[in-house]
């Protein structure tokens, strides 16, 4: 088999990153060839949690549901729980739906979670096979394991990359208008264009900082053994071994993460796997050994690039987190959103050549952002070191269980309650938005401040039927209008965005509780969903304000 020699978007790496970007592109009907060496999409667990936001951006694509439905039985309970040991004392809880609850449980949240959808606990694995089959679903996208990219070579009007098949050899040159790396932590792509990540790495923590082992198993008596309700999370709190573990189908199959302490080896046999497991477990439990792995934790790496020109990178290529708070992935989600639609744009011939750029300039300033809080995360767990006590019988070890158990309570619900992080994000300074001077809310992990302020995500509402607004928005660009949408309001935008070739879908909200929550009469909308200016109309000029923010011009012209 062969694969395209001309493409216009070459895409390195099939994990959640590059397999969205494909999807992305095909969506919009634009040609692009994924590569990736492994045989298929991933087999461990790895990432346990897809974040609203991404939940959000998987509605839009229309498969949120099909995401919702994976992973734990729709009943199964998605807490977070810590225990001395799993069959020990139990010391705090955070209690969370199901997903069966979800939809309803959202419809009835308002303020910091006003969202269209929740959390949802998933293995990426799952995750991963419905993202590769709506990729290869896409007419435009060709979506290729067991090829690898070797190097590649910029040249002035093109990438001219060197892909070879894992299995026969065969050595193949492809010509691409742009290569996308994102081809995780190890990227031949940003070591190629000489980009370093920068940030902290090899912090050593109690827990969170050092070499984990990641055990993924089966063991079908777990849930009979553990004499506790059920959680989708179990912490392990003792002097001896810390972990967590994760349900991953709610039946047999589970992710024991656990680090390895100093003076520990860094080699991880199957006898030992199942002696760190009996540790937290507390007793020695029957259970098939799926994979043995070890990993760092401890970095908090962003790239000091994001790419330039005709290469880019993304996802983990461009930054590395420790997982508290899982973020990596969800990172990595965003930031195919961010650069799909203006990727396309540019491909099209739609932008200008500003765009493209500020997909660089607006993803790094986020990964700093988040690598931060996931660092913040990673302290406030893996510093909290467990009390020689903390199984002790009687009064004195009571008194330390209460004292961990209250510690404990208050950091699940800074580690699994972040809509901050989540919603909060915002491209100030960017030049794909027209700021408008309104004060930036306060940013901070688990609180979210609605603001329509362009920067960052559409605030969102219920309508009244029940409908999320987010579902009333188009794939592209959108107009939202909290009054009667006239003619004299659109009719400009309207004509603005056929100048540039732009798909614009009009949303009009004319009632109180939009016009409050938006805070303007027009408020455009990019299709990553992020507010790109807002304001009355006559008080910008539709074309120059649409030529700027699709990369065409010079930034001042269209400031009031
Ligand atoms: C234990 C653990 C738990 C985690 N938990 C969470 C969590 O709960 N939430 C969260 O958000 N994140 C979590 N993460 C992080 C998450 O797994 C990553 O951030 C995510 O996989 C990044 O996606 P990506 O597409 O950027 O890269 P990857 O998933 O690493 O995909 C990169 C792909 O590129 C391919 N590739 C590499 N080199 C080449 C080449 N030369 N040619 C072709 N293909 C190539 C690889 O085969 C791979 O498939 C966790 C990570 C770990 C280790």
């Amino acid at each position: 088999m062969t694969l395209a020699s001309k493409t216009p978007v070459l895409i390195v790496g099939g994990g959640p990153c590059g397999l969205m970007l494909s999807i992305e592109l095909g969506r919009r009907g634009v040609e692009s060839v994924l590569v990736d060496g492994k045989d298929r999409t991933a087999v461990n667990p790895q990432a346990n949690a897809t974040q609203a936001r991404t939940m959000e951006y998987y509605r839009r694509l229309g498969f949120a549901d099909e995401v919702r439905a994976l992973g734990l039985p729709a009943d199964y309970p998605t807490d977070i729980a810590y225990f001395t040991r799993y069959t020990g004392i139990e010391l705090a809880r955070f209690q969370l739906p199901s997903s069966a609850e979800a939809g309803s449980v959202a419809r009835n949240l308002s303020g910091v979670w006003n969202a269209a959808e929740l959390p949802h606990r998933v293995s990426q694995k799952y995750v991963e096979e419905v993202l590769r089959r709506h990729a290869e679903a896409c007419a435009t996208s060709s979506v290729n394991y067991g090829w690898r990219l070797l190097s590649f070579d910029e040249q002035p009007g093109s990438v001219l990359a060197s892909v070879e098949n894992v299995h026969s050899g065969e050595r193949q040159t492809i010509e691409a208008d742009f290569l996308i790396g994102v081809d995780g932590a190890r990227s031949t792509v940003r070591r190629q264009l000489g980009i370093r990540y920068g940030g902290e790495t090899g912090v050593e923590r109690d827990f969170f900082g050092g070499k984990m082992a990641a055990v993924y198993f089966r063991a079908p008596d777990f849930y009979e053994r553990v004499p506790h309700p059920r959680a989708w999370m179990y912490w392990a709190f003792n002097p001896e071994r810390r972990s967590w573990c994760a349900a991953v189908n709610g039946r047999d199959e589970f992710a024991f993460h656990t680090q390895l302490k100093p003076g520990e080896s860094d080699q991880v046999s199957d006898e030992r796997a199942k002696a760190l497991f009996a540790q937290v477990m507390g007793v020695q439990l029957d259970m098939e050994l799926l994979s043995v792995d070890t990993w760092i934790a401890g970095h908090a790496l962003v790239a000091d690039s994001f790419g330039k020109g005709r290469v880019y990178i993304g996802g983990d290529a461009a930054h590395l987190f420790t997982p508290a708070g899982g973020l990596g992935y969800n990172t990595a989600v965003e930031d195919a959103v961010n650069l799909g639609w203006k990727l396309a744009a540019t491909v099209k011939g739609v932008a200008g050549e500003g765009l493209l750029p500020s997909y660089a300039v607006e993803r790094r300033g986020l990964a700093i952002r988040n690598t931060n809080y996931a660092r913040q995360l990673a302290e406030s767990i893996g510093n909290y070191v467990p009390h020689p006590l903390i199984e002790a019988e009687g009064p004195a070890g009571d008194e330390v269980r209460r004292e961990a158990g209250d510690y404990l309570n208050g950091h699940s619900r800074r580690e699994f309650n972040i809509p901050g992080i989540t919603f909060g994000g915002r491209y100030t300074g960017s030049p794909a938005i027209v700021p408008d001077g309104a004060p930036e809310p306060p940013d901070a992990a688990n609180i979210y401040v609605p603001t329509a302020s362009p920067g960052g995500r559409l605030p969102h509402m219920w309508l009244e039927d029940g409908r999320s607004v987010f579902d009333l928005l188009g794939f592209e660009w959108s107009l939202l209008v909290t009054g009667p949408a006239a003619q004299d309001r659109i009719g400009p935008f309207r004509a603005a965005a056929d100048d540039l070739g732009l798909e614009l879908t009009v949303v009009e909200l004319d009632f109180d509780a939009a016009r409050e929550l938006y805070g303007a009469e027009l408020v455009l909308i990019r299709p990553d969903q992020i507010v790109a200016w807002r304001g009355a109309a006559g008080s910008t000029e539709p074309k120059v304000l649409m030529r700027q923010l699709m990369g065409k011009a010079d930034p001042a012209a269209a400031r009031s």
